[in-house]
């Protein structure tokens, strides 16, 4: 902890946390409770869907607003819980027509333990009908996979061609400007299901009027009977350090998916939760749709991009509860200024929580300036499957900390000695983050590879590849990516480090730093910073900025170089590319960055 620890001492009244006393709350943690405590049962099948949906319908929510989704005019549209039923049911069944069920023959995506159904992937933005088909699927007991959807030809056909997909979902407009052209090359893309945007245009050669097939279907379908070793969800990884990976996750994830939205997003039923995260990714269908869901709470879905405006109008119109971001979008919230997000009151709001890449001190104590509240920051990956290390709602959060292991994951650092791993016992000593396997969320297998995914595996731990280090409180502080991590004169530098220094100057928003050859030190530290609205880039700025973090970082720590950047490369779900700045400082080709992640049409 630090000096700059907030303290939980006060909680606001009328709320009882699911976690309150940390160390009671791990002792007393099972997988085995938790998912008895979901199903209220010991049956061995377990589907997704049917814990989301069917279960609250069972427990008297059906009448519970499961998801309001706002468009550009303010324009909202409700489903309850019985109404999501009712359509979950029949695309259910709208898949029986077509003969895509859950066989056990089929060839599917991944190779887990049990031989997963064939995949039904969308190309949707955040529309209701995203909902009926992702759920409507794992109901089905075949796999589900949302594309992001403002991906171009190329990196949707990659990812459809690696998930054997069958059956597609998408609108008029994303089908002809990103599928029709790649359709040809696609063998097993059987069916094409069109969401109209206009009932009266003709609907492209070769493909199926989803809404028409939904009215023939019929309004009842009985969930499939998936074990939790059936491949559920197939998730493509963001890309961030190479090529994107995709990984399966089985129906057991939901376990962990509603434990650590009860335990770390302490969603209660009833409760307005947004989620901001693109359901392209990870984040966006775990808990953007299933975790909350399984919570029988209410989810906002704002239809449009991010916009400071807008979003404080969510916040406070809405009546948000509970709201998860990401540090990127909370970053550009504090460069429109903490007086913009002050114009308005949010009585609702009690719980903020971020994920997808470091969040640095100052954006959680910008939390409390602007919201009265810090942001909590969670720490996962696509591959974990849910929420592995946390700062939890009830407990002091002290800022630029990830938190503590979530009650059920054994988390680590350690080093690697020979074939071995060697736990670090001490405090603050920099080493990989380790899991131990066993929770129900953990990827079943890494798409097309399976010797990448037995390498995950060293000495009975999974290797995350993130670093950090440990204090004494069991608090983990990310370093960096292993990939990022800088070597200088024999030290290790952490980028995050840097970058969070950097960002303490009044005129740097954003922040990316690598490692630059230097012929004595073996890597230089280099900074690309971008300004706040007001600052203009100048060799003077430069120097303050420089003199800035000499002082706070010390000379072998701080950037011996800084170059002003507009706008710092992102992967399409927003988080900053480091490898391309290397790639650019050292001349190399960009790889698969420009081909798979970059382009839009
Ligand atoms: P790829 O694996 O393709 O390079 P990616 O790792 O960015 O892409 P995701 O699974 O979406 O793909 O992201 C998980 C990673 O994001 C983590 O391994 C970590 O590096 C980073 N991350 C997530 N949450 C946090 C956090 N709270 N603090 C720091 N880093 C985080
Ligand atoms: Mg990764």
């Amino acid at each position: 902890m630090t000096e700059r620890t907030i303290r939980k001492a006060a909680m606001p009244a009328g709320i009882s946390h699911y976690l309150t006393d940390y160390d009671a709350g791990r002792s007393g943690f099972t997988w085995e409770g938790a998912r008895r405590a979901l199903t209220g049962d010991t049956d061995a099948r377990l589907n997704i869907a049917f814990e989301a949906v069917d279960r609250n319908v069972e427990r008297g929510h059906g009448a519970r607003l499961a998801a309001r989704f706002i468009d550009r005019s303010w324009k909202r549209v409700d489903v309850t819980y019985t109404e999501l039923q009712t359509r979950c049911n029949r695309f259910a069944g709208v898949l029986r027509s077509l003969g895509i069920e859950h066989d056990t023959n089929a060839v599917g995506p991944g190779s887990g333990p049990a031989r997963p159904g064939p995949c039904v992937a969308t190309l949707l933005g955040r529309v209701p009908e995203l909902f009926t088909v992702g759920l409507g699927t794992l109901k089905s007991g075949n796999v589900f996979c949302s594309l992001f959807s403002a991906f171009g030809p190329e990196p949707l056909k990659t990812r459809l061609e690696l998930g054997h997909v069958r059956v597609l979902v998408t609108t008029e407009t994303l089908y002809r400007r990103k599928v029709a052209g790649i359709r040809e090359m696609l063998p097993e893309l059987r069916h094409v299901l069109i969401v109209r945007e206009d009932v009266h245009t003709q609907l492209p050669a070769g493909t199926l009027d989803f809404e028409q097939l939904m009215r023939l279907s019929s309004e009842t379908y009985e969930a499939a009977p998936t074990r939790d070793a059936d491949v559920a969800l197939l998730h493509f990884t963001s890309g961030t350090t190479g090529r994107p990976k995709g990984v399966t996750l089985t129906h057991a994830a939901v376990v962990a998916q509603h434990a650590t939205s009860q335990l770390v997003l302490d969603l209660h039923p009833g409760e307005v939760y947004w989620c901001t995260a693109d359901p392209g990714w990870v984040t966006g269908i775990a808990y953007g749709l299933i975790g909350p869901l399984t919570c029988a709470a209410t989810m906002i879905v704002d239809r449009e991009e991010f916009d400071p405006q807008r979003w404080y109008q969510v916040l406070a119109q809405e009546c948000v509860n509970i709201w998860y971001t990401a540090p990127t979008a909370i970053r550009m919230l504090m460069k429109a200024g903490a007086s913009l997000a002050r114009a308005r009151r949010y009585p609702c709001l009690r719980h903020m929580a971020s994920v997808g890449e470091p969040l640095n001190a100052e954006a959680v104590i910008w939390g409390v300036e602007a919201f009265g509240m810090p942001f909590h920051d969670t720490w996962w990956q696509t591959e974990t499957g849910a929420i592995m290390i946390a700062n939890f709602a009830a407990c002091d959060v002290p800022p630029g900390s990830m938190g503590r292991a979530v009650p059920g994951i054994e988390a680590q650092v350690v080093r690697r000695a020979g074939g071995r791993l060697e736990v670090i016992a001490s405090p603050d000593e920099v080493g990989e983050i380790a899991l131990r396997p066993g929770w129900p969320s953990m990827f079943s297998s890494y798409l097309e590879s399976p010797e990448r995914y037995r390498e995950s595996f060293v000495d009975g731990w999974y290797l995350a590849g993130d670093l950090a280090r440990r204090d004494r409180e069991g608090y983990f502080w990310f370093i960096g990516r292993s990939d990022d991590v800088i070597k200088s004169a024999g030290h290790l530098i952490s980028p995050f480090e840097v970058e969070s220094t950097l960002m303490t100057h009044p005129a740097v928003a954003q922040a990316a730093v690598i490692g630059v050859p230097d012929p004595i030190a073996g890597q230089a530290v280099k900074a690309f910073v971008e300004l706040r609205s007001g600052f203009e880039a100048s060799e003077e700025l430069r120097r303050k900025i420089l003199g800035h973090a000499r002082r706070l970082l010390g000379a072998v720590v701080a950037p011996r170089e800084i170059a002003f950047s507009d706008s710092l490369p992102r992967t399409r779900s927003g988080k900053i590319m480091r490898r391309l700045l290397r790639a650019r400082e050292l001349g190399l080709p960009e790889g698969d960055l420009s081909t798979l992640e970059g382009r839009e049409t």
